[in-house]
């Protein structure tokens, strides 16, 4: 039985596991891919006091730190199921698709979220080549340039609004007959003299040339028109999606699936905390995952400290 059982292995999950050790408690991180999203990431521009790094060199950077403690790594495990302690004091249990279970007084649930695709032609072959899904992260790699935003939800339109100060021009697609996003963003977008905005637009493939983005197509929903519209950046923002399947019914989730977390990262069972992209944490960034992480650590180990069993 674990004192600390860390689930995922991305930036929370890395930071959990290192503040948990540091307790000299016993810790474990089970994660299905270690270094999360992070693995998938080009270039980091934005963790504090790195001014430059890669994703690759992240994941390694993060897993040298945490062999550097007494940390149980799992690499290559997915957890199915989640079975809370069946009174206060006894362990949770971890059930791995492996059919191993794995127990622990605490939890920290660090399974971050994946951006959800277009699924266009062209999207996946020209990721990191101008298809992006951060714009926080690579906003400004199109200073100057023109992009498109995918989605007139909240988060795309704070994303044009964020990239219509930095880039040349933004033109936003929205799917639907109105964008869905809160009427002061869309106020705001729509001052802005450097974007132009498309309703009813179902775009249908990302074009390229020479390896990178150069246009994007979408058909006029109402018209059946085709249009071609040259662009460098592709700024996809339908929606980011929490690893957070396998734990419904057994802890509360927001009506995005998010972990629902408090500001001491407590879930709905006490004992099992969670950090990071997976909770309703507002903004999800490589950095606030680290600090969430940690806290989510330190709150589990002050549970154990005012839970303790004779
Ligand atoms: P993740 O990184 O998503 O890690 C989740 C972990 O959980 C992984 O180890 C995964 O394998 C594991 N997991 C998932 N489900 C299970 C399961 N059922 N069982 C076991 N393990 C599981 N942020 C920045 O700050 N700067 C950037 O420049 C930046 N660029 C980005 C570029 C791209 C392309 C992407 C996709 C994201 C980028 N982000 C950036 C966002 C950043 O990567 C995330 O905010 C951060 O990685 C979240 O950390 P996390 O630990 O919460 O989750």
């Amino acid at each position: 039985t674990f004192e600390v059982l860390v689930i995922g292995g991305g930036p929370a999950g890395a930071a959990a596991s290192i503040y948990a050790a540091r307790k000299g408690i016993s810790t474990g991180i089970a994660a299905e891919r270690f270094g999360g999203q992070v693995a998938d990431t080009m270039s980091i521009e934005n963790l504090i006091s790195v001014p430059y790094t890669e994703g690759p060199k992240l994941v390694a950077a993060m897993e040298q730190h945490v062999k550097e403690y007494d940390v149980d790594i799992m690499n290559m495990q997915l957890a199915e199921k989640l079975i809370p302690a069946s009174k206060p004091g006894m362990p949770h249990e971890i059930r791995l698709a492996n059919g191993a279970s794995l127990k622990a007084r605490t939890l920290v649930l660090s399974t971050g979220a994946r951006w959800r695709p277009l699924g266009v032609p062209g999207e996946a072959e020209y990721r990191n080549k101008g298809v992006a899904y951060c714009p926080h992260c690579d906003g400004p790699l199109f200073k100057g340039k023109h992009v498109a935003v995918i989605g007139g939800g909240n988060s795309g339109v704070e994303a044009a609004i964020d990239l219509a100060g930095i880039v040349r021009h933004v033109t936003l697609i929205e799917f639907g007959a109105e964008m869905r996003a809160d009427d002061v963003l869309q106020k705001k977008l729509r001052s802005l003299n450097n974007v132009d905005i498309i309703t009813s637009g179902q775009t249908t493939e990302v074009v390229g040339e020479n390896g990178r983005v150069s246009g994007l197509k979408y058909t006029d929903r109402n018209t059946g028109e085709n249009h071609h519209v040259a662009l460098e950046g592709v700024f996809v923002q339908i929606g980011l999606v929490p690893n957070t399947e396998w734990l419904k019914g057994d802890i509360e989730l927001s009506q995005h699936g998010e972990i629902i977390i408090n500001d001491r990262n407590e879930t709905s069972i006490p004992g099992v905390f969670a950090a990071g992209d997976a909770t309703t944490v507002p903004f999800k960034q490589i950095v606030i995952s680290m600090g969430e992480g940690s806290k989510a650590a330190l709150s589990a180990f002050d549970f154990l400290i005012r839970n303790s069993v004779e």
